[in-house]
This record gives structure tokens, C-alpha cells and sequence, in this order.
């Protein structure tokens, strides 16, 4: 079977959804790999570097390929050009893209959306998310080092003595634990806060503290470790307890997810109000909503003196790590989809059933199917 890498036509997007060092992973399994000129270019990987490791290039790989490898969901026009039956792996934001799915179960796709991987433990290695929110709680607290009109770390120059900036880190998750641990190495005294009371341990063990917030927070995660969602009247308590650390603080780095839902908003005008003019809130919720009332998605806007940034792509503003990680659980999946160097669908199997939007013209999830 041929795995096909396309250029991601997406605007902005510079990620690849395979790098050369896993060509031999799958043509070990018994497939043969077939990259897109190009493809990895924006990436930091460029063409020889595929075919030193056995992939072929071709100007396009929609006419050969049985499976597809990809970052961003496919255009209406890319499913166009996909033969029937072919397997497609990618981030396909089942919950947005109701017409995308619709034309790839008419196309017989098998469609597998990265989003949707269980959080077990066999699933790990494949766990697109976890990777890609690995990056955006780095990157948003370079976003706010460099955007911030103060130093993060504690100087003592001849100049006088330099205090320290405030972190407040709202939601500990993956992507919070990674922007608490960088802003700690910038030196930043960084404080946070989940719903997840699990996590407080986590974020003492980066050496920043966790918010004192009196709130009854014990059913604040389901099964497989996500937030669930809370009352109104639960966001209303928390904004109020919550506002004197946005008073104090420099940063405000937002990451509070529900699973399949609008992001909870926890930062109100009036609180952007009291904060410090200069401050600046980076909202990595942006794209489910965003927790600021005043975050505009893919913005950067000014109110009362504190800068809300609302970006919508950070890992591709790295794009060589973002995707060699992807890349990783994107391979980690296909090779336990493969055997024999042919896919086998194992429907029993948890791992296989639970990423599988479309399958032989079907839409296999409820959900995705209610918001048709
Ligand atoms: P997420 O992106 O869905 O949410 C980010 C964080 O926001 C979560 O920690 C959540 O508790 C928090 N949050 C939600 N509402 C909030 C509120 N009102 N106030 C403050 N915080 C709020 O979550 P995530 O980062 O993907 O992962 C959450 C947890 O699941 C992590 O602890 C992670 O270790 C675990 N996890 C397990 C697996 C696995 O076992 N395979 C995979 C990935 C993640």
C-alpha cells in the first residue's frame, strides 16, 4: 500500500505530517511512501532528505495514494481527489468540519481524526494532542516574555534591582504544566489554578504554587482525566476568587478546556480592568472560544491597557518539532493499523474504534452525527 504525504494548504500552515526519520518505520512495515515536493519544506525538511530514506517524491500523491498522512482536515477540494477507500489520519475537527465528514463518508474514506485518540495508556504514543499542546504552553510564554514591557527573571544590576514578572497559569493541563515550566526557567514567579484538584501536585513539583481558591471541585474530572463542565453559577465564584491573582499578575496564560465544548469563560472585562496596563493575557483557549470575554481568535487586541492575544496555530510557529512529534503518533497509529504491510481493522479494538469517523460511507460518531 502507498502512504501519500500532501503539502498542507491550509494558510499559515507550515507543518508536515511526516518526517524523514520514520520513512524506514513504515517501510519496514511493508508500505511504500510517497511524499509530496515540497511537503516537508516549511518544516525545516526538504526533499533529498526524504528520498535518502527511501520515500519517492511526486508532484502530487492524491492519484496514487491508498493512505493519507495529514495535518490539517482536507479541503472539500482534496477529498475531491482521494480514490475511494482510502485511510486517512489527521487532525479533522470532527466538531467544525460537519461538511468535510459528510463528503468523506460519501467518498468511502476511512477517516481516523488524531483528536479523538482515547486517553488509555496503550494510547499514549499516539497522543496528538498531548504533543501539540506540549508546544503551545512553550510557545505562548515566549509569546508573553517578548510582548511584555518587563523583564521575566529577577536582576540586581548597577542599574537598581529588577523584580521578578507574575505568571498566573489558568489551567494545568498538559499545556499549562509546559508554559509553567517555562516561565519558571525565565524566571518568573509563576503561580495557577485548575479545577482538577490532582494537579496541584504537578505544579508544586515545577515550583510554582497553586492558587487558593475555595471552590468545591470534587467531580471536576471524568473518567479518562478531562475537566468536565461546571455550572454558570461555579465560573461566576471562581472569576470573583480568582481576581486578585489576575490583579497581581504581569502574564496571564489561559488554557481551560472542556472536552467538546465552548471554552468556560473565566476572565471578564471588568477583570481585565483591574489588571496592570502593560500586562498581557495569552489565551490558548482562543480557539474554543477563548477564557477571556475579550479574546479575539488569531488577534491581538489592546483594552484597558493590557494586550489579549488569542492565538489560533502556535505548534505551527514551530514547525520542525511540532512535526516530528506529530509525526511520531501519526506513526505510532498507522503501524498498529498495519500487518503485513496492509491495513487491518481490528473494530473491537478501542485504540482503532475510537479515532474512526468515517468508515465504508458511514459516520461512525454520535456526537459529530448530532451536529449534522
Ligand atoms: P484540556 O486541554 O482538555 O484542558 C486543559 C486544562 O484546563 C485541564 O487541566 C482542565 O482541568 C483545565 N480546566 C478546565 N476547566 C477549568 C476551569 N474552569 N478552571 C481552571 N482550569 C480548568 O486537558 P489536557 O491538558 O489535554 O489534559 C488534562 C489531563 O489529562 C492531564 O492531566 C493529562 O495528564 C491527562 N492526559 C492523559 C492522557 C492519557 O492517559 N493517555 C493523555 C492526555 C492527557
Amino acid at each position: 500500500m502507498i502512504v501519500g504525504v500532501p503539502i498542507e494548504t491550509v494558510p499559515g500552515e507550515r507543518r508536515v505530517a511526516l518526517v524523514p526519520e520514520l520513512v524506514p518505520t513504515l517501510t519496514k512495515a511493508g508500505l511504500e511512501v510517497v511524499v509530496q515536493a515540497d511537503a516537508g519544506a516549511a518544516a525545516g525538511f526538504l526533499d533529498p532528505s526524504y528520498v535518502e530514506k527511501g520515500a519517492r517524491l511526486e508532484p502530487d500523491v492524491f492519484d496514487t495514494a491508498d493512505i493519507l498522512l495529514k495535518v490539517q482536515p482536507p479541503t472539500m477540494d482534496e477529498i475531491g481527489k482521494m480514490k475511494e477507500g482510502l485511510t486517512l489520519i489527521g487532525f479533522l475537527q470532527p466538531y467544525t468540519k460537519a461538511a468535510e465528514i459528510t463528503a468523506l463518508a460519501a467518498r468511502k474514506v476511512t477517516a481516523f481524526s488524531m483528536e479523538l485518540m482515547p486517553r488509555i495508556t496503550r494510547a499514549q504514543p499516539m497522543d496528538a494532542l498531548s504533543a501539540m499542546s506540549t508546544i503551545a504552553g512553550y510557545k505562548a510564554v515566549l509569546i508573553a516574555a517578548s510582548r511584555l514591557p518587563r523583564f521575566f527573571p529577577l536582576l540586581m544590576t548597577a542599574a537598581g534591582t529588577i523584580t521578578p514578572a507574575r505568571v498566573f497559569v489558568l489551567g494545568a493541563g498538559v499545556a499549562g504544566l509546559q508554559a509553567i515550566g517555562t516561565a519558571k526557567r525565565l524566571g518568573a514567579v509563576v503561580e495557577a489554578y485548575d479545577t482538577r484538584p490532582a494537579v496541584k501536585e504537578q505544579v508544586e513539583s515545577l515550583g510554582a504554587k497553586f492558587a487558593k481558591l475555595e471552590l468545591e471541585t470534587k467531580d471536576a474530572e471524568d473518567k479518562v482525566g478531562y475537566a468536565k463542565a461546571q455550572a454558570e453559577e461555579f465560573y461566576t465564584q471562581q472569576q470573583q476568587m480568582m481576581f486578585k491573582y489576575l490583579l497581581a499578575a504581569d502574564v496571564v496564560i489561559t488554557t481551560a478546556l472542556v472536552l467538546g465544548q465552548r471554552a468556560p469563560i473565566l476572565i471578564t472585562e471588568e477583570m481585565v480592568q483591574g489588571m496592570r496596563p502593560g500586562s498581557v493575557i495569552v489565551d490558548l483557549a482562543a480557539e474554543q472560544g477563548g477564557n477571556c470575554a475579550l479574546t479575539e481568535p488569531g488577534q491581538e487586541v489592546v483594552r484597558h491597557g493590557v494586550a489579549i492575544i488569542g492565538p489560533t496555530n502556535l505548534p505551527s510557529t514551530v514547525p520542525f518539532h511540532a512535526s516530528q512529534m506529530y509525526a511520531r503518533t501519526v506513526t505510532n497509529f498507522l503501524t498498529h493499523l498495519v500487518k503485513d504491510g496492509r491495513i487491518h481493522l481490528d473494530l473491537d479494538d478501542e485504540l482503532t474504534r475510537g479515532p474512526l469517523v468515517t468508515h465504508q460511507g458511514a459516520i461512525l460518531r454520535e456526537a459529530v452525527k448530532g451536529i449534522l
